[in-house]
């Protein structure tokens, strides 16, 4: 099999009411990736998300420092393929960020061109048996921006849906205020729901410690990107200060980072995110690394980044899958099934990547 064209993509998606963290808010997603055609007639899709901005710089990396490179590969070479790309043209200017993330719809194309081939779902490829349906946790009920009496709607209503698990953000100025949103967030939903919350990086050392220390008693199974996602000195001090497990992994780019973190004793569960570490073949090299520390898998952003629902079904070490049910109708083709709680488990050949027609031409960036 050999790569005859590789194209690149650019979609502006609004994402319906307006989302806030501690960081931003959202109006639009872009997905930015490429398509992959081989001479057997197989094409693959690759692709990586930005909340609304920078896709463009992203789709410029693809086109002029990684194209070429693939044209005449086999995509069963996908490793090698990965460490050329890696070493190669992105390197001096990259290894984080654009260039990582274009990466990884490079090395997603590749997976989903050779799960295709295969004529399963990327899962059984990856020698994944995991039986049954993938536990998941929702986060589109505890936007920062929502009131009190909204986040406790929200949570109420997905607890009627079936879910188990809920993610709330904070970072507010007055982290009282945040204290006091959680405080009602758990009394409305009961003991037994597990509950998250998530800084997205919105601290120093000193206000997340205060804001661990106000928290510690509404049982969170995890505080979030409680600081800079370089930072893991500061996030090995508060990880020995607080009872509340460290979560993160969304914003770090390497191996060698999560070694790091591991190693430090700075995290308790990783959300790896297939779409920002390069692609499905670093993603796994780091849960591995994981299963070997003991440590737990939640990948970021389960429904957006497509792929994540194939991953989980291959580690032993996984627990809840992250899902941001923004649309009725997603932009892809085998958008990610939800029901009572739980991810279906994909069925169709592939890493359902594609996107449909319809949301190719509604939504491309010209
Ligand atoms: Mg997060």
């Amino acid at each position: 099999m050999k790569i005859t064209s590789a194209k690149s993509f650019l979609l502006n998606v609004p994402v319906g009411s307006e989302i806030a963290d501690s960081m931003q808010s959202v109006t639009h997603l872009e997905f930015v990736g490429l398509t992959i055609a081989t001479d057997e007639g197989i094409t693959g899709t690759g692709y990586t998300i930005t909340v609304g901005h920078g896709g463009s710089v992203i789709r410029e990396v693809i086109d002029t420092l990684f194209v070429d490179e693939l044209k005449g590969r086999d995509p069963h070479a996908v490793r090698e393929i990965w460490q050329q790309l890696y070493f190669g043209k992105a390197h001096w200017i990259g290894r984080a960020g654009a260039t990582t993330m274009a990466q990884s719809a490079v090395d997603i194309a590749l997976w989903d061109i050779i799960a295709k081939a295969a004529g399963r779902p990327l899962w059984q490829v990856l020698g994944g048996a995991r039986a049954g349906d993938i536990p998941i946790y929702n986060t589109h009920a505890g936007w920062l921006n929502y009131s009190v009496k909204q986040l406790k709607d929200e949570a109420l209503k997905l607890i009627d849906q079936g879910y188990t698990a809920l993610k709330m953000k904070v970072g507010l100025a007055d982290t009282k205020e945040d204290r006091r949103r959680v405080a009602a967030v758990r009394k409305a939903i009961g003991e037994k729901v597990l509950l998250m919350v998530d800084a997205n990086q919105k601290w120093d050392l000193m206000q997340a410690r205060h804001g661990a220390r106000l928290l510690e008693d509404l049982d969170l199974s995890w505080l979030e990107e409680p600081l800079h996602p370089d930072d893991i000195r500061s996030h090995r001090l508060l990880n020995e200060g607080t009872s509340i497990p460290i979560a993160l992994g969304e914003h770090v780019y390497s191996t060698h980072a999560f070694r790091d973190y591991m190693e430090s004793q700075a995290v308790d569960i990783i959300q790896v995110d297939v779409c920002r570490i390069g692609g499905i073949t670093p993603w796994l090299e780091v849960a591995a690394m994981a299963n070997a520390f003991n440590i737990r898998v939640c990948p970021h952003a389960g429904d957006l980044m497509q792929v994540h629902q194939h991953l989980v079904k291959v580690i032993p070490n996984h627990w809840y899958l992250e899902v941001i049910p923004l649309w009725k109708e997603g932009p892809f083709r085998h958008q990610i099934r939800l029901k009572d709680g739980k991810c279906l488990t994909p069925t169709e050949p592939g890493a359902s990547t594609d996107f449909t027609k319809q949301a190719l031409e509604k939504f491309r960036v010209k």
